[in-house]
């Protein structure tokens, strides 16, 4: 089933090329003892996790399977805030259904989160993985969307301004809108987005707003 992100921004998984490290260096944002809590208090992702994954006694004994997924989980601990930041709560665990020949064991029956992952860009993937491209793609649009979002929010505000007369424009005599520049309706006006300034009018007519 597409995810938020897959759906939301158009663009699909590719195929998972079966490396089975995903199931061999798993490593949660929650740590094993808060886990444990959680578990306890039939937490059903919790409980779910339990059935399925075993722990490595150690990150050295992880390093010997999965090195790429230990090195990088380890440095994005030290910079997510939703990481644990004692690398001591990191704790990497394998998967007790995964088969010699990287195949799921129970594929038909496998728990939600693995049939979702990953179920966001923002996941630690193993550095082979399939999904890093798509991963990466899908973090460009969403942080090129946020920069979009800020910047419409801060142009709104701009044409509410020089409505109220709170701020001037001066005028500038050129045909803006016939060039490659990037204009956005707003209640009957336009505002056009040049390399260097944003303009606000309509065709036959526009004013200097500011300059970038
Ligand atoms: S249940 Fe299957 S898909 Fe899920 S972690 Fe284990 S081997 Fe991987
Ligand atoms: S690490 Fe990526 S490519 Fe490898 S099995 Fe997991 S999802 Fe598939």
């Amino acid at each position: 089933m597409a995810n938020l992100f897959e759906k939301e921004l158009n663009i699909p998984k590719p195929k998972c090329c079966s490396t089975g490290d995903c199931c061999k260096g798993v490593s949660p944002s929650t740590p094993y003892w808060a886990l444990l809590e959680r578990a306890a208090k039939g937490d059903e992702f919790a409980r779910n996790f339990f059935s399925i994954m075993i722990p490595y006694a150690s990150h050295e004994e992880a390093r010997t399977i999965v090195p790429g997924v230990v090195e990088k989980t380890l440095k994005a601990a030290e910079k997510l805030d939703d990481f644990p930041n004692n690398a001591d709560d990191v704790v990497f665990y394998r998967c007790r259904y995964l088969q010699g020949d990287n195949r799921c064991g129970v594929h038909e029956d496998r728990p939600q989160f693995c049939r979702d992952y990953p179920d966001t860009p923002f996941v630690v993937m193993a550095p082979n993985c399939a999904y890093i491209p798509w991963g990466k793609a899908c973090k460009k649009r969403y942080f090129q969307m946020k920069q979009d979002i800020t910047q419409l929010a801060r142009l709104r505000q701009e044409v509410q301004d020089l409505k109220s007369g709170h701020i001037s424009a001066s005028y500038i005599d050129a045909d803006l809108f016939s060039s490659d520049n990037k204009s956005v309706d707003i209640n009957g006006l336009s505002l056009v987005l040049s390399l260097t300034n944003v303009y606000i009018g309509s065709p036959g007519y526009s004013f200097l707003l500011h300059s970038l």
